[in-house]
């Protein structure tokens, strides 16, 4: 076979140079990069050999690291699966994996951001490439297990790589060498490697050696899986350092759970909730990260249903003996002994939660605020975990101006109250400012202010909670006269007003399902309610998006027959209270963060109102 060349696809290199220019003052990590495909390579042939005993290894697995000081080379060797000619063209040679270009469009300028950029290179494990920010050429050498012919890639990082066979024969596995960068020659200190691998990669369950020109072979890490140590055993820098090398993160954990279970099913787990959002956190095809092994032997990265869906963030390890190595995979997901684990640790990671909201809550609410949406699905899906699900959730309360739980609300629910009121809305903004909230605030009521597509979705799903019922306050109909403070600001219903009501309802029929008297209302002249049966704005915004023919349904304007402008509208001509009370109607909308309903319309409408003031 002769020597091709190929260049790689269009992304790669671009972000190569990103992955080389922002990771600069981190490069020690290409250690750990190295060290952990080298890893994941030994477990993956150990896996195989299971079903295909042709491809394991008859002898012991290593790792070996030699320096070579004159030819100012490192060589990383595995006795891992190996990769075929194939694979090395698709493995290394591209980086697109889905969602690569909004990986540009986010880094593209973020020079100043590097922590953002770091987080989101961590998540696209362009872990192989950080080669090339300590080597100006890297040659992979590799034979695939099962096989004897080895196969060459070789590449400057620039523009693309060249492939060739190898006339040596060798055992299976892979061997990375790195021609070092001038300005990356400390590689070549045996002491600085051995103390990055203590660092970076002591865990790794396979003896990783050492050697250059002048020194012997010598073993570098304790090569015991670290969740198997007793957790008091394991500093908290040593459970930083697995997570970021095991789950592509750059900064610490905002929780870690670890615990080993004993009984009718033993595993132990070992698991990590990150401190920001994976960009993918919302995109279906997104796998969950949780990592089984059966016997410490490492079976799978994304096994469906280990963990429910709305916990898709939480990272981490599963060890388990109670499972049998030589199944095959869809056994292993549909067992019985899997579903105990996942509701086991479903669980755990709920318990946790609840503990370190009550020890921190401003901790807590950095963390729900990117994680938040994700849980409330859970809500809305996971009947069986809902009680304590709720436990969990923070909610902005109108009152307090801040997150609080729904138990906060239930304490602070004022005399004669047996609902819990909430709005949704787009914003916090558009929420705070909708004259729903009037009635309430005039009656010191708290109303739970909810701006997640989701929300409107888990509530009305819910529908009540410790016997109180979710009213919303845009759709649901209620009755504040005997709730709270008796003192109030709004309107009484009086006769002359009826006449007003039945003059604008008049001249909107087309528009409004009904025309009522408000008895909330304080400052706003109108407000709109969904009406018996009727959905608010925010689900039918929502539901819209889904199906474009969806129309919505009418809804119910209530005016505030108190407001001076309304009392001002029968004394007008016939056109300005047809124009008035369209605008009255419009406004009311535009409130609610819709549009008007005819646009038009409603700038000569107000044309025609501001001209008769
Ligand atoms: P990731 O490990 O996150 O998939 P990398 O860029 O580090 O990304 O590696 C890309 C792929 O190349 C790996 O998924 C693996 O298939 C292959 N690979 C890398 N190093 C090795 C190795 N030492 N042995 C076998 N395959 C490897």
């Amino acid at each position: 076979m002769n020597k091709y060349s190929q260049g790689f696809e269009a992304d790669t290199g671009k972000i190569l140079n990103i992955v080389i220019n922002s990771l600069y003052s981190d490069r020690d990590i290409f250690l750990r990069e190295l060290l952990s495909n080298a890893s994941d390579a030994i477990h993956k042939r150990k896996f195989s050999g299971q079903t295909n005993p042709a491809v394991l290894n008859k002898s012991d697995d290593t790792i070996e690291i030699e320096i070579d000081k004159k030819l100012k080379t490192i060589e990383i060797t595995d006795s891992g699966i190996g990769l075929a000619e194939s694979e090395l063209a698709e493995t290394l040679g591209t980086i697109a994996k889905s969602g690569t270009s909004s990986f540009l469009e986010e880094l593209s300028g973020t020079d100043s951001n590097k922590d953002a950029a770091k987080t989101l290179i961590g998540q696209f494990g362009v872990g192989f490439y950080s080669a090339f920010m300590v080597a100006d050429k890297v040659v992979v050498t590799s034979t695939k297990a099962g096989t004897s012919k080895a196969f060459i890639w070789e590449s400057d990082g620039q523009s693309g790589f060249e492939i060739s066979a190898s006339d040596q024969s060798r055992n299976a596995g892979t061997s990375i060498k790195l021609f070092l960068r001038k300005d990356a020659k400390e590689y070549l200190d045996l002491a600085k490697l051995r103390t990055l691998v203590k660092k970076f990669s002591d865990h790794i369950t396979v003896p990783i050696t050492i050697k250059d020109n002048e020194n012997e072979a010598e073993q570098a890490n304790s090569a015991q899986a670290l969740w198997t140590r007793p957790s008091s055993s394991i500093t908290g820098e040593e459970y930083s350092e697995f997570y970021k090398s095991n789950f592509g993160a750059f900064d610490d954990p905002y929780l870690k759970i670890h615990n080993k279970t004993e009984g009718s099913i033993d595993f132990t787990n070992l698991l990590f909730i990150p401190k920001t959002a994976p960009f993918d956190l919302f995109e279906p095809e997104r796998k969950t990260r949780l990592s089984l092994y059966i016997n410490r032997v490492f079976i799978s990265k994304d096994i469906d249903g280990l963990i429910p869906t709305w916990l898709r963030f939480v990272q981490g390890i599963l060890d388990t003996t109670s499972l049998d190595l030589n199944v095959s995979r869809e056994l292993v997901q549909n067992s019985p002994v899997l579903r105990k684990i996942s509701k086991s640790i479903t669980k755990r990671v709920l318990s946790e939660l609840k503990k370190t909201l009550k020890k921190d809550p401003k901790e807590y609410d950095a963390f729900w605020s990117q994680f938040g949406k994700v849980i409330k699905e859970g809500l809305y899906e996971d009947f069986e975990n809902r009680d304590k699900i709720i436990e969990i959730i923070r909610v902005f309360s109108n009152k307090k101006a801040d997150n609080i739980t729904i138990h906060e609300y239930l304490e602070n629910m004022v005399d004669g109250q047996d609902s819990i009121y909430y709005l949704t809305a787009d914003t916090l903004k558009q929420a705070l400012s909708s004259p729903h909230l009037e009635g309430f605030k005039s009656k010191d009521i708290d109303v739970l202010l909810m701006t997640d597509p989701i929300d409107a979705f888990w509530m009305s799903q819910m529908a009540q909670f410790n016997d109180k019922k979710f009213v919303s306050i845009s759709r649901d109909t209620y009755d504040l006269s005997e709730v709270g403070s008796k003192e109030t600001k709004t309107p009484k219903k009086s006769k002359a007003a009826k006449g007003t009501i039945e003059l604008i309802k008049s001249h909107i029929e087309e528009l409004v399902a009904d025309v009522v008297e408000s008895t909330s209302l304080v400052d706003s002249p109108v407000r709109l309610i969904a009406g018996e049966g009727g959905l608010d704005f925010n689900l039918e915004r929502i539901l819209k998006s889904q199906n474009p023919e969806y129309e919505g349904t009418k809804k119910v304007l209530e005016i505030n027959t108190s407001h001076e402008l309304i009392k001002k509208l029968p004394k007008k001509s016939i056109e300005v209270q047809k124009s008035l009370s369209r605008v009255l109607y419009e406004q009311a909308r535009i409130l609610d963060g819709e549009m008007p309903s005819d646009a038009q319309k409603f700038s000569e409408d107000l044309i025609i109102v501001s001209l008769n003031d």
